[in-house]
């Protein structure tokens, strides 16, 4: 067999393996990025707790702004009660007083229920933390399985990407260049071996002509149909 297309088979062998090792570190990626979903919806959810608490909060401050305010002015009837003359004076007063209670009486049993709203929530966010911590510390021994994964596969990629270089040095430049074009397209490989007379990759009959450009010791020719390079493994 031609030397060239010893060393041009020796070099694909290793493109293979760099290809491999890629493939490999690649199908890590969906499983850390399935890990970090499941983190960020956690925390998308303790978001969403932690802003119904203060939610919660504003309204049980404004219910007690609004009862407060209630009180001053009830306090100020019964003062004035204090100060009133006449009968029909005092009982419009007193009416006013007794609507007053009515109306003070609703929102404090209002502030009642936005407390325990509060109180809800508060539960609530300490329910969601527990559970994102959790989910944490379950993620915790596959995280780690991952990243000892991707560092012991790139290092082996690493290794066969040098390896590549060592080997691509042992073809000639423009065969090396027609090589990475090729490999370059969307075929798996670069190289292909004939099968009988036809191409091994789309197994399109290959002319005599082209065959001959293989036996008279150029080692490879191209195939007219899909592009990749075409040896006979019989030479
Ligand atoms: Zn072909």
């Amino acid at each position: 067999m031609d030397l060239d297309l010893v060393a041009l088979l020796a070099l694909q062998e290793k493109d293979r393996v760099v290809t491999a090792n890629e493939a490999e570190l690649k199908a890590l990626e969906p499983q850390v990025a399935a890990l970090d979903d499941e983190l960020a919806r956690a925390e998308n959810e303790l978001g969403s707790a932690r802003k119904n608490v203060e939610d919660a909060g504003i309204k049980r401050t404004e219910l007690e702004g609004k009862i407060d305010t209630y009180r001053i002015m009830q306090e100020r009837r019964r003062q004035r009660l204090e100060w009133v003359k006449g009968a029909k004076e005092a009982a419009a007063l007193m009416a006013e007083l007794d609507l007053a209670r009515g109306v003070l009486a609703k929102e404090e049993a209002e502030w009642i229920r936005s407390a325990d709203k509060v109180e809800e929530a508060e539960r609530k966010v300490t329910d969601v933390e527990q559970a994102a911590e959790e989910a944490r510390a379950a993620q915790a021994p596959r995280r780690e399985q991952i990243v000892a994964l991707q560092a012991e596969c790139q290092e082996r990629l690493n290794l066969a990407r040098a390896e590549r270089e060592e080997s691509a040095k042992a073809v000639k430049k423009p065969l090396l260049g027609r090589y990475d074009r090729v490999r370059g397209g969307n075929t798996p490989l670069a190289v292909y071996a004939l099968q009988g007379t036809a191409c091994g990759h789309c197994y399109t009959a290959v002319p005599i002509h082209r065959r001959q450009v293989i036996q008279n010791g150029q080692g490879v020719t191209g195939c007219e149909a899909c592009g990749v390079l075409v040896y006979d493994p019989a030479t």
